[in-house]
């Protein structure tokens, strides 16, 4: 059983912020900043790839609701929402999760950024090559 999964059945120990029918949010055992929060399906689903609508909108529904209880309990107004899908994405439990990582001045998080010149052509082609 998946490490996730033991939390959802109390077998192992977590920081619960919030629980419905269907998912839970607890907190990241590695804050990267303070309030680092996951939510997860309480269905095992590996990734977004495996995904059904429903438990979607219930998991989102979740990080919406997890937001405000940090927002207004941390007193936060800046937040980057995480989901990496796959071990080359950065992902490393395989059960579905989006990170809520609050954001505060200086706060040392950083994620890469692309500098890149737009090149209109290759998206051109891009777009052509995903809506055909
Ligand atoms: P990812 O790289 O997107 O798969 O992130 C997995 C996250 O799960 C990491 O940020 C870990 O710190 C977190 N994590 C792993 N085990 C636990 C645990 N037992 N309780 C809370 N968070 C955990």
């Amino acid at each position: 059983m998946c490490v996730f999964c033991k939390i959802i059945n109390n077998e192992i120990p977590s920081y619960k912020i919030y629980e419905s029918e269907h998912a839970l949010a607890f907190l990241d055992i590695s804050q990267n900043t303070v309030g680092h929060t996951l939510v997860i399906p309480k269905k095992h689903v590996e990734n977004i790839f495996e995904l059904d609508s429903d438990t979607g909108k219930e998991i989102f529904d979740a990080v919406l609701k997890t937001t405000q209880i940090l927002k207004e309990k941390l007193n936060i107004q800046n937040v980057n929402l995480l989901n990496n899908n796959g071990s080359l994405a950065g992902q490393v439990v395989g059960h579905y999760h989006i990170h809520i990582i609050p954001r505060y001045g200086n706060d040392e998080c950083y994620f890469k950024e692309c500098p890149h010149e737009p090149n209109f052509d290759e998206l051109a082609k891009l777009h052509k090559r995903i809506t055909e």
